[in-house]
């Protein structure tokens, strides 16, 4: 039997029985109504509330966490800070700070 590709264009993916997506383009989907946006935009909104809040806020998600502790620790606050913050512990901060440094 002949299975067909994913209806999106280029990609090398089959989908199961009866369906026209494979499953990670379905997944996209169903989570954003699109099929090609690959992850939740980060809300700019949040980072910038919990950054001059200096607390997390509800439904804050761990890439909004990252980023509002990057831009703490851009202002100088120091780690141990930044971590009783976003209730986390300092080494956490230090790695969001050296995957920052090796991505630049
Ligand atoms: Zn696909």
């Amino acid at each position: 039997m002949i299975r067909h590709r994913c209806r999106i264009t280029n990609c090398p993916r089959t989908p199961q029985d009866g369906r026209t997506l494979c499953d990670t383009h379905r997944g996209r989907l169903y989570r954003h109504g699109n099929p090609h946006q690959p992850h939740t935009p980060t809300d700019q909104h949040a980072i910038e509330a919990a950054v001059s809040n200096r607390r997390t806020l509800p439904g804050l998600r761990p890439a909004e966490r990252r980023a509002a502790g990057l831009t703490l620790s851009a202002l100088g606050l120091p780690a141990s800070e930044i971590a009783r913050i976003f209730s986390v512990t300092p080494r956490t901060v230090y790695r969001w700070r050296s995957q920052t440094t090796n991505a630049a």
